[in-house]
This record gives C-alpha cells, structure tokens and sequence, in this order.
C-alpha cells in the first residue's frame, strides 16, 4: 500500500502513475488518483495499476496538483467504491490513507447523524466528511484539514487536495511519509522509490508533523502550527 502526491508542471498524471508503479513492491489491492482543478477528477479501480490505467481518460489534463493510493484493505473488502482517494459528498476534497483511523465508528455515526452519507466502507471516508464539516462551519482548507486531523485516533499517513486549490496537504502518524524537493514542483509519498526518478532530494516527516506543499514552496509543521525546521537530504538509490 502507499500514497503519492505532487504539486507542478511536469505531468501531474504521469508523475502520480509512475509513483504508484514505484510503490508496487509494498503490496496492495486497488489503486486510485484525484487530480485538482475548479474541480476534483477522481477515477480509482479494484485491481493493479493496469486497471486503473483503463479507467484514465484520454486526452491533456490540466491539473497541476493531484493525490494518489494503493490500498491493502483493512475495512471493508477490494472494491471500486472501497478504493481511494475518497471525496465527501459535495466532491470538494478528496483524501488518500494509509493506515488505519481506530476511532472512525465513533465519528462515522456522529457524521451521518449530523446528515453526512457514505459511498464505502472504508475507515478513511470520515477524514473527507469531517474536512467538509469543518469548511461549512468557516474553516480555511488548512484549519479544516487540520481540524479534521485533530479528531482521528490511530495510525495515518494522509494526502488531500481541494477543488479550486493548488496544493496538497499531507499528516502522519506511525505511517511513513516523505516529501521529495524537485525542480519542476513537489512531491510526496510513503517512499523514496515513487518519485526517485524526479528527484533525490528528501525531507523527512515525523509522527504528528503536518505538510504543505505547492509547486514553489514546501512548508512542514508541528501539531500546533509551528513551523519546523526541516533538512533536506539528498539520498543514493538504485532505482
Ligand atoms: N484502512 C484503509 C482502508 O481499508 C487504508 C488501507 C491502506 O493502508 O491501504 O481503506
């Protein structure tokens, strides 16, 4: 299973195939992308990468940020509908997961009592919901998605990216997560393997650190928003 994501102009729909292609070894059932524009395509297949190759549309994509995911199932069995990403009901924000949220049951309930409805049967599905719940209470994307961050309970390395926005916003906890320097925009995912080809210039995230990234700026901080300092590493890999 992992997760990618980048932010520039180098093709973000080639740059996010080939950091799936590169995370292949870690294992995993289906595979998705969601790319961001005044709004999110999202197209996500059960299956191995070729599948989710068919499922791509033809033609130039325009978008300069986009997310995407292997998954290995642990709530709810391989399906389209389970794949990542997943988007709340207006199509607003779409999340890419690994790991496991402990306490979703609890919040899915308070969710839908509240009128949100679910598409899957995944865990993940509450991070969009509750980042919706946060926007339509005034919330920007960043404290919305931080809010959102706030109320989970277990292990996660999380990329998201909103419609009308140009960035992804990434969180960990006890799930790896690195952040790749480029010249022609940013990246990030589980490991260096799915985006080494672009670039050999790595930061490393730790548990509770949250990330933004956009095409010329990279910016990592820590629960309370402080920005933190980070080193940028540049690592020797056979790829
Ligand atoms: N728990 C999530 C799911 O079952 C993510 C699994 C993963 O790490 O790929 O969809």
């Amino acid at each position: 299973c992992g997760i990618v994501g980048y932010v520039g102009d180098d093709g973000v729909l080639e740059v996010l195939m080939d950091g799936l292609s590169g995370l292949e070894y870690r294992g995993y059932d289906s595979a998705g992308i969601a790319m961001a524009e005044s709004s999110i395509s999202v197209h996500k297949r059960q299956g191995d990468i070729s599948a989710l190759e068919e499922a791509l549309p033809d033609g130039s994509v325009e978008a300069t940020a986009g997310i995407g995911h292997t998954r290995w199932s642990t709530h709810g069995p391989p399906s389209d509908a389970n794949a990542h990403p997943h988007t709340d009901e207006s199509g607003r924000v779409a999340v890419v997961h690994n790991g496991i949220i402990e306490n979703y049951q609890q919040l899915r309930d308070d969710l839908e009592a509240a009128g949100h409805s679910f598409d899957s049967d995944t865990d993940t599905e509450v991070v969009p919901h509750l980042i919706a719940a946060a926007r339509d209470d005034g919330a920007d994307r960043e404290s919305a998605f931080r809010r959102a961050i706030g109320r989970l309970e277990g292990s996660y390395a999380i990329a998201v990216v909103f419609s009308g926005s140009e960035t992804v916003y990434a969180a960990r906890n006890e799930s790896p997560l690195v952040l790749g320097v480029g010249d022609d925009g940013h990246y990030l995912a589980s490991d260096v393997p799915a985006f080494i080809e672009y670039t050999d210039r790595i930061i490393y995230l730790d548990d509770g650190e949250f990330a933004r990234i956009d095409e010329s700026t990279v910016v990592v901080t820590d629960t309370d928003g402080t920005v933190v300092d980070t080193s940028i590493e540049t690592v020797e890999w056979d790829a």
